[in-house]
């Protein structure tokens, strides 16, 4: 026997209506492309996204068509985010870090019919615009004033102009919940980049679940600073979880660095921040160098760490000099993206700093919609004791089925779960650890050694500014770890000083062989450590074990 409750999909366009009729002077604070700070409300948002709406169907925007994005996080890629999907047509948000030959073969394989782009990318689109085959119009995110005298760039369009003599009266369509709303490309490390393909049912069932409060707490009381981007992931679903609850949202754009950041949070009072590691790393080195009181300068109250691994030491850095919770989460581009959060239990009040410090170093909890198992090689649960650590699979509501276009054929086991590349342990109480990439984990004799636990102990060390840690060829063990590290500016440490910290800390059969300093350490277009760059580049690496 079925309910009888009303069958409403849940399309992304009810979401801006939502934030316009209950939160309309809500505001969206962003830094452009162009310099000045700009401020707009929920319901200039609404009023621009069903203007762009009517542009996007003069046009000749089809529902299902995909229409791209080359933008920092501001407010006209927000209007993008309700506008285009919004339509039915298919938002995709390319990674402006991907090199340029991955940004061309994304964009033709995703067939996109128009490019959004902020004037910081006029270069890079002038000099693709000729090999977009399938773009038929190229619009500049910005106003009149700032369009560029002579370009390169085929029927260039400029956004202010598109939108500007639109009426602001549209109606949203209603279809299949279902329905593929964005588009966002994994930026993998080896092969073509894979397209997860959102729905509009997956970016709001995964919006919901990110605002509750056991999720990252999203809500009307709270000013989020996104410094996650909006072309990667949707901005972990900020864009959509802060009109569904009417959050006061600000926006970087170009201005990452830790001066930016730091004036942000504090002329817009950002009680909640969210970021990749090493944007904190830059936000700490600002105010080393300047001498600042965050605690006592800010209104900051909780942190959202992910992407890479929330280092120990960073959480408590946060926690003693800015008084901010650190919420270390994780998920990936396939997850929408999260997929556990590390918040606290009634069981961990009584515990000291130190304490809990050792809990939010882990991963987090499943959050309701995510069911995560850990598996040995041949597909057998491991325990969740907190010690097993095997693939991590992953099945939900929001995690891919399979890549756009079939590419990498059949990616789900035979119980319908994604295996996420990732190694991890899962404690009695749920808490998951992720110990390793499942390619980047160390093999010593047989044995696994983590590489994140171990850049972790050693970011621990006040002169460390970052490190990572690859297996180096031994020829007794396989693989040996290495320790690679970035000193912070004008600080002194010796291999033996390093040596000399993690003892104690880490199981001494994991002791890093060697201890190598460079001055930076190779990322992804998202941030993350490429490995397989500095494995590379420490292939002939002899280690001194190794005689
Ligand atoms: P992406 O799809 O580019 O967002 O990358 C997802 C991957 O980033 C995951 O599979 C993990 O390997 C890594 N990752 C994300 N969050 C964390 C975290 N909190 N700790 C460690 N690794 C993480």
């Amino acid at each position: 026997m079925l309910g009888l409750m009303q069958d409403r999909p849940l399309l992304i366009s009810t979401v801006i209506e939502h934030a316009a009729k209950f939160h309309p002077a809500a505001e969206i604070v962003s830094r452009t492309a162009e310099g000045p700070i700009h401020r707009c409300t929920y319901a200039d948002i609404h009023r621009r996204s069903k203007q762009l709406a009517n542009a996007l169907t003069k046009l000749g925007v089809q529902p299902g068509e995909r229409v791209a994005s080359l933008a920092w996080n501001g407010y006209r890629h927000m209007e993008m985010y309700f506008g285009v999907s919004g339509t039915g047509a298919v938002l995709h948000t390319i990674n402006p870090r991907l090199f340029p030959e991955q940004i061309e073969y994304i964009a033709n394989h995703a067939e996109d019919q128009f490019l959004f782009f902020d004037l910081t990318f006029l270069p890079i689109v002038e000099k693709l615009a000729a090999a977009m085959t399938s773009v038929k119009g190229f619009v500049l995110m910005t106003d009149r004033t700032h369009l560029p005298a002579i370009t390169r760039v085929p029927n260039l369009i400029c956004y202010e102009d598109l939108i500007g003599d639109q009426s602001s009266d549209y109606d949203w369509p209603q279809f299949d919940e279902n329905t593929a709303s964005s588009l966002c490309y994994t930026s993998g490390t080896t092969g073509n980049p894979k397209g997860v393909l959102y729905s509009h049912r997956s970016s709001l069932l995964h919006s919901m679940m990110a605002s509750a409060v056991d999720g990252l707490g999203l809500g009307a009381n709270e000013t989020a600073l996104l410094i996650v981007p909006m072309f990667h992931v949707n901005a972990w679903g900020m864009p959509y979880a802060g009109a569904l609850c009417g959050a006061k949202l600000v926006m970087p754009g170009p201005a990452m660095d830790g001066k930016s950041v730091y004036e942000l949070m504090r002329d817009e009072k950002v009680t909640l921040a969210l970021g990749v590691p090493t944007v904190w790393l830059m936000l700490f080195q600002h105010v080393d160098a300047n001498k600042l009181k965050p605690k006592s300068e800010l209104a900051l109250k909780r942190v959202v760490i992910g992407g890479s691994s929330a280092p120990r030491a960073m959480s408590e850095r946060f926690e003693i000099d800015f008084g901010a919770f650190v919420i270390h989460a994780w998920g990936m581009t396939e997850m929408s993206p999260l997929g556990t959060v590390c918040n606290l239990l009634p069981k961990h009040r009584d515990y000291d700093l130190q304490q809990r410090l050792d809990i939010q170093a882990k991963q987090g909890r499943g959050i309701y919609g995510v069911e995560l198992r850990i598996t040995d090689d041949e597909g057998n649960a491991l325990p969740h004791d907190g010690k097993a650590f095997g693939h991590l699979m992953v099945r939900g509501p929001w995690i891919v089925s399979s890549y756009y276009r079939g590419e990498g054929g059949k990616i789900l086991d035979a119980d319908g779960y994604f295996d996420t590349g990732d190694v991890a342990t899962i404690d009695a109480d749920g808490y998951m650890q992720i110990t390793d990439r499942s390619k980047d984990v160390i093999k010593s004799g047989g044995e696994w050694i983590s590489s994140i636990d171990l850049e972790n102990a050693a970011m621990g060390h006040p002169a460390v500014a970052e490190a990572a840690v690859i297996g180096a060829a031994h020829s007794k063990w396989q693989e040996r770890p290495l320790l690679i590290i970035v000193k912070k500016p004008g600080q002194e440490l010796t291999r033996e000083g390093m040596l000399q910290y993690l003892d104690g800390k880490i199981v001494k059969w994991w002791t890093p062989d060697d201890v190598v300093f460079v001055a930076e350490l190779p990322h992804t277009a998202t941030g993350k450590l490429q490995k397989m760059k500095l494995r590379e580049q420490f292939k002939t690496y002899r280690l001194p074990t190794d005689v």
